[in-house]
């Protein structure tokens, strides 16, 4: 039995049917697209989710940027700042930025990585349901290109001030964020229904 989908601009019930790769499904009553069945993208969600990973703990080890002022050197990494916030009495800003930039894109990746590894392999995580939809609930708050243009306005501002480098978190940043818009992308949430209804 092929699952029912709802349309989510006007409501109206479907029962989808099969379809090949590369077809897709569109309301007939408001024409928006119900589904679009993409050739299977497990590998590339897979090796982007990874590459993010490794680029998440690059850009929270390391500087983000460095300051020369004055003959004083000093490399901040991201979490310094989020104490530094802290310490200034800034909680809710300092909570805000380690939720948008540390927390919820390493849950987005890690959340990733432990659906689409064993679905890889053929087998179904425990608790996939739960996980899938704290990813798409998590996601959206996974800010990292706000915080980027935070540190840019930072940059412009303090450059007149002191010597500033940009530190290796920075380009790993940089990736982070090229490299989670393309597993977002790539990610096929359709199929990881399918398999935890069991209907593939
Ligand atoms: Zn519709």
């Amino acid at each position: 039995m092929n699952a029912l989908v709802a349309c989510h601009d006007c409501d109206a019930l479907y029962r989808l049917p099969e379809l090949p790769v590369g077809g897709v499904v569109r309301c007939e009553r408001c024409g928006a697209e119900l589904l679009r069945r993409r050739a299977s993208t497990l590998d590339s969600t897979l090796a982007f989710s990874l590459t993010g990973l490794i680029l998440f703990l690059i850009a929270n080890l390391n500087p983000l940027l460095i300051l020369k002022l004055g003959g004083r050197v000093q490399g901040n990494t991201l979490f310094a700042g989020v104490e530094a916030l802290a310490k200034a009495g800034m909680w809710e800003l300092a909570v805000l930025v380690f939720g948008t930039s540390m927390l919820f894109p390493l849950v987005t990746l890690v959340g990733m990585l432990y659906l689409l590894l064993p679905l890889k392999f053929g087998q179904l995580p425990k608790g996939a349901h739960l996980v899938l939809r704290l990813v798409n609930a998590v996601t959206p708050w996974a800010m990292v290109g706000v915080y980027m243009l935070g540190i840019f306005v930072a940059y412009v501002k303090l450059i007149s001030m002191a010597t500033v480098v940009p530190g290796m978190a920075l380009y790993a940043f940089l990736g982070l964020l090229l490299v989670t818009a393309a597993a977002r992308a790539t990610l096929d949430p359709w199929m990881i229904w399918n398999r935890i209804s069991g209907s593939t």
